[in-house]
């Protein structure tokens, strides 16, 4: 058998795993170092989602337009630079050149495999344990799917023209000259922003009324003010497109109502898993009223079936770092059926790179929550850089044990990790205020946030006395 095409119509192996992306890659290692032997199944092999039209694209236009975003503020700090000019043909190629290092590197993983270890074709189940792919079969005692997810795309903008989504908008050989986004979560505004400070002419929509995924209220309605001092921000509208001439004209209603002609419309409403014409009908699995099969996320497996589910196709958490996690989870448990072992999660942790960072970490605000709290507007560090703005939240729960936090603050996805590796090894506000903090930094606005919960803990604690009540009540 080669890589190319299937040429025994029955080959066979411990685990199979259908896709070549993070979750996949990650599945096969895990599978393989733990004694299976794995073979890996992909339509293209083009490199992953992530380093050929994900995370590392969309980073590098980001990256352009910090550098714009530099030179158009240093006015602030007695600096006057040349006038700005952007070059958005060579941001472009510049976002092309270096993703596709990054797309080499995430081939050469695949390279790596032995030649029988790899198959090239679109894989279909006919039966639990057994895929078609071009024609040929493939028997494996487990399967991982691992088949990623797709933008998912508004009958609205179906054959119009100027349609962008994250896979071909890094293919444009200039900066468009007006951009609607179409979606307001993580993908939509971190690129909105970016176009926006390159200098293009941007609106975002969205039918809902949440931002970056944010569940704060009160996170959530700091970066909306911030963002929208850079472009406008339409939540709680329906848009309807048409054709104006090579342009798409936008109507939209309902908290806001307008209508405006833009070259281009990105579409980022939304990434479904890839699951259609999986034939997973043929697999018994249950699914649920999405048609995802039902999963446990501790062992990834489906039900009592021998497949597993890993990556962006699961829609749990559709992120870098968990599909890589789902993907060992489910090829260690792959290869070691019929024992699958469950897991520990570790602790939710989304950053959007819009500027400011906003992230959610650890569990949401609840009613139960102590809640300690730091605007930064009156931040030190985020003064003295002329960036004082944005809001950090930090949720404890009654004994000062942390159990989550949102932000929306300056280099915030630096105090995201601290907040979330705080909450991975339990440390408790008070513990997290004895961490040494140098000054002056961003990090000390944590102090603020921590010295507020332990205040309000031991408010709770007095009125506990109080009452006669145990602390922690
Ligand atoms: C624009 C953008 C920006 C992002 N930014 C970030 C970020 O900053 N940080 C972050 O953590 N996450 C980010 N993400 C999310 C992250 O990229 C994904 O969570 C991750 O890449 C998912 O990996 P995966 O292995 O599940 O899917 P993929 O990498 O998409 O792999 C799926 C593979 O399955 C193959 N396949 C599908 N069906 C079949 C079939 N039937 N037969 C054979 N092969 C098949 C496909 O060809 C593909 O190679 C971003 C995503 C996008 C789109």
């Amino acid at each position: 058998m080669n890589s190319s095409k299937m040429q025994k119509p029955d080959v066979t192996c411990d685990v199979a795993i259908i896709g070549a992306g993070t979750a996949g890659l990650s599945a096969e290692r895990s599978a393989r170092r733990s004694g299976a032997k794995t073979i890996l199944i992909d339509e293209y092999f083009a490199g992953t989602t992530c380093a050929s039209i994900g995370c590392m694209p969309s980073k590098l236009l980001l990256a352009a337009a910090k550098a714009a975003h530099s030179v158009s503020r240093a006015p602030l700090f007695g600096v006057n630079p040349k006038t700005l000019t952007v070059d958005g043909t060579a941001v472009m190629e510049r976002v092309r050149n270096l993703r596709d290092a990054f797309v080499t590197s995430a081939r050469k993983s695949i390279e790596d495999l032995p030649q029988d270890a790899r198959i090239k074709g679109r894989a279909k189940f006919i039966s639990a344990d057994t895929l078609e792919i071009d024609g040929g079969f493939l028997r494996a005692k487990a399967i991982v799917i691992a088949t990623g997810s797709f933008p998912g795309i508004p009958k609205t903008f179906a054959d119009l023209p100027n349609i962008l989504t994250n896979e071909n908008v890094f293919e444009l050989a200039d900066l468009p000259d007006s951009l609607a986004v179409i979606g307001a979560g993580p993908l939509g505004l971190e690129l909105a922003q970016a176009f926006a400070r390159l200098g293009v002419d941007v609106c975002v929509f969205d039918e809902g009324d949440t931002i970056a995924a944010l569940k704060d209220d009160a996170v959530a309605k700091s970066l909306r003010t911030l963002l929208e001092m850079e472009f406008p921000l339409h939540l709680g509208t329906k848009v309807n497109a048409s054709r104006s001439g090579e342009n798409i004209e936008l109507v939209w209603s309902g908290r806001s109502n307008g209508k405006k002609i833009f070259s281009h419309v990105l579409v980022a409403a939304g990434r479904p898993p890839n699951l259609v014409n999986l034939g997973l009908e043929n697999t018994g699995l249950e699914l649920d009223e999405h048609g995802t099969p039902k999963f446990d996320r501790q062992t990834m497996r489906c039900g009592s079936a021998n497949i597993f589910l890993a990556g962006d196709c699961d829609a749990d958490v559709p992120v870098l770092h968990e599909a890589s996690a789902e993907g060992a989870i489910a090829g260690n448990n792959a290869a070691k059926l019929p024992y699958a072992s469950p897991s520990r999660r570790s602790t939710p942790l989304a950053i959007t790179f819009t500027d400011p960072h906003s992230a959610s970490i650890g569990k949401p605000c609840d009613d139960a929550a102590i809640v300690g709290a730091v605007d930064f507007s009156d931040q030190g560090r985020a003064k003295v850089e002329g960036r004082n703005a944005g809001l950090l939240r930090i949720y404890a729960d009654s004994r000062g044990n942390l159990t989550g936090a949102s932000l929306a603050v300056p280099e915030g996805e630096h105090l995201a990790h601290l907040l979330a590796w705080a909450i991975e090894m339990k440390h408790t506000a008070m513990q997290l205020l004895e961490m040494p903090i140098y000054h002056p930094t961003y990090e000390e606005g944590l102090r603020t946030a921590l010295r507020q919960i332990c205040d309000r803990i031991e408010i709770s604690f007095a009125a506990d006395r109080d009452a006669g009540l145990s602390p922690g009540v």
